[in-house]
């Protein structure tokens, strides 16, 4: 037994009988929410203006009310019992990516760290937690693995609320390898690393993201996330 059904079964009574993506009267998420989630297919997020370092993307949906009301459900009000429907969003990404890559062997499913304070206020790494999901979810059709091969240089703000501008600042030369591997990382990982993220807005995380697994001899492959804002910025 674990303790994640229990808190996300407590989570969702503390935030009452409302849909999490249209608000009308239910529990978790309604049928009509659910069929539209599940009808939307996989496509490229493209980032004009963002740095080059930004890697080729794959989303899954808009970022649009029905996923804003899941991902801060998810993220910001602990209903973690949304994290498998978000992951298999993203399962749906990364298998896309992976498809289109020609990557057939192990990858890696490597999280866009979230800001350490953000964690700790959370008490959970939400998007950690979709990378293990959605790389159980994928079992039989590829070989993956999620691992925190990220984490931050200093101390960044959260990314939330900042603008463009502010987000580029925030993460400049902010992310860098784990120490667990960084030795690994001399030699080049051989295996092809998937970034993962819940939604691309700016681009800026993914960027610097990918900007220091190149620069650590790391084969990436691009990023997968749950959606995509459709406005650029
Ligand atoms: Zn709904």
């Amino acid at each position: 037994m674990t303790w994640e059904p229990w808190l996300a079964a407590a989570g969702d009574l503390l935030l009452g009988s409302s849909c999490h993506g249209c608000g009308r009267a239910w529990w978790g998420v309604c049928p009509g929410c659910r069929a539209a989630l599940v009808g939307r297919r996989p496509r490229p997020a493209e980032r004009v203006g963002a740095p080059d370092s930004f890697p080729v993307t794959v989303a899954c949906s808009a970022y649009d009310d029905l996923l804003r009301g899941l991902v801060s459900a998810h993220k910001d009000r602990g209903a973690l019992g949304l994290a498998p429907l978000l992951a298999d969003r993203l399962a749906q990404s990364v298998h896309a990516l992976l498809v289109a890559a020609g990557v057939e062997g192990p990858a890696l499913l490597v999280p866009v760290p979230s800001a350490a304070a953000a964690v700790r206020r959370r008490g959970y790494d939400a998007t950690l937690t979709l990378a293990r999901l959605a790389a159980r979810q994928l079992r039989g059709r590829h070989r993956l693995r999620a691992v925190h091969l990220l984490a931050q240089r200093r101390h960044l703000a959260d990314q939330a609320g900042l603008d463009a501008a502010g987000r580029l600042a925030n993460l400049d030369g902010g992310l860098r390898p784990r120490r667990a591997w960084r030795g690994a990382a001399t030699d080049g990982l051989r295996t092809p690393v998937l970034l993962v993220d819940d939604v691309v807005t700016t681009g800026a995380s993914l960027a610097e993201a990918a900007r220091v697994l190149r620069l650590a001899g790391v084969p990436l492959v691009g990023a997968a996330t749950v959606a995509t804002t459709e406005k650029q910025g």
